[in-house]
């Protein structure tokens, strides 16, 4: 275990003062990245990531970073390791508190440990994500990756749904030692992200090797069953599985009441992605066909996953990717980084603009009609409530719309669950450690708290973990498949 290294007010001091310009990690340009869905991070290298590092302050105890990264990642000791250029203690130093390094290096958002970085305050916070992914990709390609699994204890647990909430705790109890099934409602596991979060943000190859490193340990996948429908939870716990963890995430579409909404050519966000996104042996047989974009596309919402589909909407060959939002650019919830993104790729963006009906010929997505808005007295949310101007409409023609609106819960386990609590919209009840009101199940993710983020998902998982490994240590011990050895030296 390396030192958590506080600075002293010199140190800080002269690094502030002296203070190196951030070293940004090095992107595709926006007209190389336009036409694919390759990644469009090329990240830091051995020359760069040092430089970056070493501009951490390594701020007295507590360090605000650690504290703001949900899973309270050794942020200082890890930068401190990289500025050496010991990236492979670094890459091991996130992966006490992380089991998804390589993901949330890539996809988790400014306002987690970056946003609170101090050299905030000066506008140049350090880009501790990206030095994350650089170090966790390291340690992959140098082959020192590798994760010890204690003997079988002969407790089985089945895992529902295998999103970063599934994927931490089938980690966490597979190491532990129990028997671990994860049942996935999709053809491939990982589910938002494989299924939401485009390629060139997280390629699907590193989901890939998160599922390789699991089945390695043990835990075994079984894809294409949704629970609650074709077995239900009781039906799991009849087959000897004596845990269940719930982390089914939120994939039903708020679905708009607009005239024509169901016309061809308006897509709901997810299916666009998914479609766009993955090869069609990886979608259920009725989601194969990609979507026809044509020439001008419009998406209407203003969130992260509105930025993914109009970015998704330019690669499939767009010329026109406009987003239409309700309130401002102000209100806006996303990301910024993100909105930049966007607009480098070309997207346009129109606010304060909502849309009143979809308008279609044969069946077909010809044209919306938008009706302008006016910010009024904030709503329960706290933001300003829009408005609509009367007499404002206007018309815009179009080829496709992809409807960006937000998710909720699907009722499907909650339905034939008998004792499982949900709240109003669906969520599931739990406690601080992640108990339902049923016994011997548990719940995390966003299935829990609402569409949120990979890293908050996990982290809320790795305290239902704990509390799993504790309850089964509790129960007997069952008679369980052989799980077959652990790859040794490494998981390449
Ligand atoms: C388009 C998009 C982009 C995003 N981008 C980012 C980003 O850049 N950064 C970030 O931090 N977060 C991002 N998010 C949010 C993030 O992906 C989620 O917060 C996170 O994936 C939630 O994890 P989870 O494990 O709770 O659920 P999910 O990832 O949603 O996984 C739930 C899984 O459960 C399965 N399932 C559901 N019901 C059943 C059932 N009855 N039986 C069997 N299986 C079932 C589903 O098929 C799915 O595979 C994005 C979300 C979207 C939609």
């Amino acid at each position: 275990m390396i030192p958590h290294i506080p600075g002293d007010e010199f140190v800080i001091e002269r690094k502030v003062r002296t203070h190196l310009l951030p070293v940004f990690p090095a992107e595709r340009s926006p007209e190389s990245r336009r036409s694919d869905f390759e990644e469009v991070l090329i990240g830091y290298d051995e020359a760069t990531a040092p430089l970056e590092a070493g501009r951490c302050l390594h701020c007295p105890d507590p360090a605000p970073c650690i504290q703001a990264c949900p899973l309270h990642n050794d942020i200082p000791t890890a930068l401190w390791l990289i500025e050496q250029g010991d990236f492979l203690r670094a890459a091991q130093v996130f992966r006490q508190t992380s089991f998804l390094s390589e993901i949330c290096g890539r996809v988790c958002p400014p306002q987690t440990c970056r946003g609170s970085c101090t050299l905030s305050a000066y506008g140049k916070p350090i880009n501790i994500t990206k030095l994350e992914a650089f170090v966790a990709d390291f340690q992959r390609r140098h082959g020192a990756l590798k994760i010890h699994r204690a003997p079988p204890t002969g407790r089985r647990v089945a895992v529902v749904g295998s999103g970063p909430a599934g994927l931490t705790v089938a980690e966490f109890l597979v190491r532990q030692g129990h028997s671990v099934t994860v049942f996935e409602a999709m053809p491939r596991p990982g589910g938002l992200l494989r299924y939401g979060i485009p390629a060139f943000k997280l390629p699907k190859f590193v989901v890939d090797q998160k599922i390789v490193d699991l089945e390695r340990l043990g835990v075994r996948f079984v894809t294409g069953v949704r629970i609650g429908q074709d077995l239900t939870l009781d039906d799991l716990f009849a087959q000897g599985y004596q845990a269940v963890f719930l982390g089914i995430g939120t994939w039903r579409p708020v679905e708009p009441d607009w005239e024509g909404a169901n016309l061809d050519g308006v897509y709901m966000a997810l299916d666009f992605l998914m479609r766009a996104n993955l090869p069609p042996r990886d979608l259920p047989p009725e989601k194969r066909e990609r979507p026809q974009v044509g020439r001008r596309v419009a998406v209407i919402g203003g969130g992260d996953t509105a930025m993914d589909c109009a970015r998704t909407a330019i690669r499939l060959g767009a010329e026109e990717v406009v987003i239409y939002y309700r309130r401002s650019e102000a209100e806006m919830p996303g990301n910024r980084e993100e909105r930049k993104k966007a607009r480098e790729e070309g997207v346009r963006f129109e606010f304060l603009v909502a849309p009143a009906r979809f308008i279609g010929e044969d069946g077909r997505l010809t044209a919306i009609e938008f009706v302008r808005m006016a910010l009024g007295e904030p709503d329960e949310s706290g933001r300003r409530r829009p408005v609509p101007i009367p007499g404002s409409n206007f018309i815009v023609p179009v080829d496709a719309a992809v409807l960006a609106l937000g998710f909720r819960a699907d009722p499907t386990i909650a339905r034939t669950t008998t004792g499982l609590e949900v709240s109003r919209a669906g969520l599931i009840r739990v406690d601080e450690e992640g108990r339902t009101s049923r016994p011997g199940v548990f719940a995390a993710g966003d299935g829990v708290t609402g569409p949120d983020l990979v890293v908050t998902a996990s982290a809320a998982a790795m305290r239902a973990a704990r509390a799993m490994h504790a309850y089964l240590m509790e129960q007997p011990p069952v008679e369980v498949p052989e799980i077959p050895p652990m790859v040794e030296p490494a998981l390449a």
